[in-house]
């Protein structure tokens, strides 16, 4: 797949780095992400890699945008207030580049569904869901990568359990939902703190996909906004771990 004149334009900023260059634009335009999860962490990762140029986007999520959602959530207007998440984020990703294919898939993803995507992008807040996506990237070999914030603090991984023999998976850092796991709804974060989470997260889809630099596989990137310190961890195996000790 050759770049246009446009494209070219367009993606300037991404040739020019030797990591990505010409042919990691085209990788990009070759991509193919599902991005599960359309508030906080997932608006500003599908902001990013749409305006990186990734082929194919798929959306899924089944909330609707409530106004409490406006201070951290920013591919949202107050114009948007009641309107389906993705519906709403589809029609901001086309805007960014109506060459792109945008697919809504309006369900929460559970057990039994099957996003398109190479690489799977988790952005949701409850653990079932969680831990069912993780299944699903194990059983078959799809990448995942992983998000959370809460408070002043976010996270970020990608697992590999799937693609690479020994590889940790999601279950194996969280083992079962935490005893005091609270709703989303019910416990403050730092709006930016969502935003920086957010779009670590389509970093390390970037980098998945062009090759660049080093991806946080296998470790948890942990950001503490309150400190402005970040630390990254390595993960091991988990031997009891249900889903990938075979
Ligand atoms: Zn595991």
């Amino acid at each position: 797949m050759s770049l246009t004149p446009r494209e070219l334009e367009r993606h300037k900023r991404h040739i020019l780095l030797k990591e990505i260059g010409g042919p990691g634009v085209q990788r990009l335009r070759a991509a193919s992400v599902s991005i599960l999860g359309a508030g906080a962490l997932g608006g500003p990762c599908a902001l990013y890699l749409a305006a990186a140029g990734i082929g194919r986007i798929e959306l899924w999520d089944d909330d609707r945008v409530d106004r409490s959602n406006l201070q951290r959530q920013i591919q949202f207007t107050d114009a948007d207030t009641g309107a389906g998440k993705v519906e709403r984020l589809a029609a901001r990703l086309r805007e960014i580049d109506p060459d792109l294919t945008i697919t809504a898939v309006a369900r929460r993803f559970a057990p039994g569904e099957a996003p398109s995507g190479a690489i799977l992008i988790d952005a949701m807040d409850n653990f079932p869901s969680r831990f069912a996506l993780n299944q699903f990237a194990h059983t078959h070999a799809r990448l995942l990568v992983s998000g959370a914030a809460s408070g002043w603090t976010g996270q970020v991984g990608v697992f590999a359990s799937g693609v690479h023999h020994g590889a940790p998976c999601y279950q194996c850092w969280v083992p079962e939902s935490p005893p005091a796991a609270e709703a989303c709804d019910e416990v403050g974060v730092a709006g930016p703190v969502t935003g920086i989470t957010g779009s670590a997260m389509a970093l390390e889809a970037i980098k998945l996909i062009t090759g660049a630099g080093t991806p946080l596989m296998g470790r948890i990137q942990l950001i503490d906004g309150l400190s402005g310190t970040s630390r990254t961890v390595r993960l091991t195996c988990d031997p009891e771990c249900p889903v990938c000790n075979l």
